[in-house]
């Protein structure tokens, strides 16, 4: 293992500097040159917005992020009302309102930052555990029990196994979660290690997406999955080789019906030397594997991994048609050990709205429906069923589990943790303005690897923290207990009713 990887992994996390917070505040805080600098605001204001430094004259500029806005002007400690000159303003900031979209709100990417860089846990009724999308899991909510007696964190596992069946490697991962495959193209390098890093650092993995295996990621070998796509970018025996982990991508919830598609920008010297592809032409990945049109094909391509590499579980990624369930059952019998459900509400901005929105069931109701048939075939226990696709939150991740699954694979969770403010731009031109879905050297110069590895730690400790608040309420020592408790759901749609 490099040096680098070595101290970062070895490293207490929870102090990332504030680089987003800082800047990205729901209220703004405006202090008029007419300001006299009695210090009156400072003195009233609970939050800490206003600060001279000690010895100095002027008022530092206000710690907008801190202010509670309009709401406060029924405290007596308002400084707008209190100050002498009528300095101040306290007004909603025009950029926080024009991030996000209805299933990232402002707020969820504001508490998603905050967690990224203190690592605390948000109360499990947070506002932000919910969006606006009207759908999905925004629909969904989970009984929460008061809290009661004494809470003991070290008595409570997050773990699961990734690998169910009664042979093969035993795969036991820390978290009920691992990060999803975002390929070296679509993202930078930097941000492909900084996953790699805080799935070393959580024993969890992430993945290789469909780019290739760029050979920064080998030490950290043992917590990356080696993705297979239909385009076959940079698939090698070697990559196939030091993997514990073997997926195939059948298909992506966000772009069921299409292959993977990198446009000609981001598809730079380096990365089409990866994929064995021309510098500057527009990938795209076909739909579906040409080589599989039955479960006997499936099994081939199966064998084909094992003969290769017998030591590596076998995941097969698929999106959620109407026959989800028979397409599980098919992959357990071909030899998977882990059946990945890729729903619709995920990808980056490369993802047309159209097929994210018209094609395949939504996740939350394809879950259930392959935990159950897998149960009534009698072979629930041996298969690792995994989803993706949407899982913004602590909460939302626990929603999926108590709906059948084990665990859940998160792309977009991460990106926002790094610094992503959903633009959507991840594919046009030279990609990511926060450099972290791009490949443009300049762009992703702005993010240091060891902060972001730390951002994304910070995330998941704050997010096992709330699992296990959320498991001790529940009366539960482990999370496989939660699976499949649909009686824990509330389907908020209609008031009462039950999933
Ligand atoms: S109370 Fe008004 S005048 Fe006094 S320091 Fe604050 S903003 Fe300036
Ligand atoms: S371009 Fe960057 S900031 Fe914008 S949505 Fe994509 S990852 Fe997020």
């Amino acid at each position: 293992m490099c040096a680098m990887s070595t101290e970062i992994i070895d490293e207490d996390f929870n102090a990332v500097p504030s680089m987003l917070l800082k800047r990205m505040a729901r209220y703004r805080v405006t202090r008029a040159d007419s300001c006299i600098n009695c210090g009156l605001c400072e003195s009233l204001c609970p939050y800490g917005v206003h600060r001279r430094v000690e010895g100095h004259v002027k008022m530092l500029p206000p710690a907008d992020a801190k202010c509670i806005g309009p709401t406060c002007s029924s405290n007596t400690f308002y400084c707008v009302k209190a100050c002498p000159t009528q300095s101040l303003l306290v007004s909603p900031n025009p950029v926080f309102a024009s991030m996000g979209d209805p299933r990232w709100t402002p707020d969820m990417i504001i508490a998603t930052w905050k967690q990224a860089e203190t690592g605390q846990p948000l109360p499990l009724d947070h506002y932000a555990q919910h969006a606006n999308s009207g759908g999905g899991f925004d629909r969904i909510s989970i009984q929460i029990p008061a809290a009661k007696g004494s809470f003991r964190p070290e008595e409570i596992s997050t773990a699961i196994d990734l690998n169910h069946r009664k042979y093969g490697p035993r795969v036991k991962i820390d978290i009920p979660v691992y990060g999803g495959g975002m390929s070296f193209g679509s993202v930078s390098k930097r941000t492909m290690l900084a996953k790699a890093i805080a799935a070393t650092k959580w024993n969890t993995f992430t993945c290789t997406g469909e780019g290739g295996y760029p050979d920064m990621l080998i030490p950290y070998k043992d917590h990356v999955i080696t993705q297979i796509a239909t385009g076959l970018f940079g698939v090698r025996e070697e990559t196939i080789k030091r993997a514990r982990i073997v997926e195939f991508k059948y298909a992506q919830g966000a772009k069921p019906g299409l292959g993977g598609h990198l446009l000609y920008e981001k598809n730079t010297p380096e990365v089409a030397k990866m994929r064995e592809a021309v510098p500057y032409t527009s990938l795209f990945s076909p739909f579906p594997f040409h080589s599989v049109y039955s479960v006997e094909d499936h099994k081939k391509h199966l064998d084909w991994i094992n003969a290769v590499n017998p030591k590596a579980l076998l995941s097969v990624k698929v999106s959620t048609p109407n026959d989800v369930e028979m397409v599980a059952v098919g992959s357990y019998y071909a030899g998977a050990n882990i059946v990945h459900l890729d729903g619709g509400y995920g990808g980056t901005g490369a993802a047309p709205e159209i097929a994210k929105k018209n094609i395949a069931q939504p996740i939350e109701y394809a879950i259930p429906k392959v935990h159950r048939f897998l149960e009534k075939e009698g072979i629930r226990e041996d298969v690792t069923l995994i989803c993706s696709g949407g899982m913004r939150t602590a909460m939302d991740i626990a929603k999926a589990i108590c709906l059948g699954a084990d665990g859940v694979v998160i792309g977009t969770a991460e990106m926002v943790a790094m610094g992503c403010v959903r633009c959507a731009n991840c594919e046009s031109g030279r990609g990511c303005p926060r450099g972290i879905a791009t490949t443009d050297k300049e762009l992703e110069l702005q993010n240091e690897i060891p902060s972001q590895a730390k951002r994304l730690c910070n995330l998941y400790q704050s997010w096992q923290m709330q699992w296990k608040e959320l498991l001790h309420r529940l009366d539960m020592k482990d999370i496989a207990e939660l699976r499949g408790r649909t009686d824990l759901l509330r389907y908020n749609g209609t008031p009462g009713r039950m999933l």
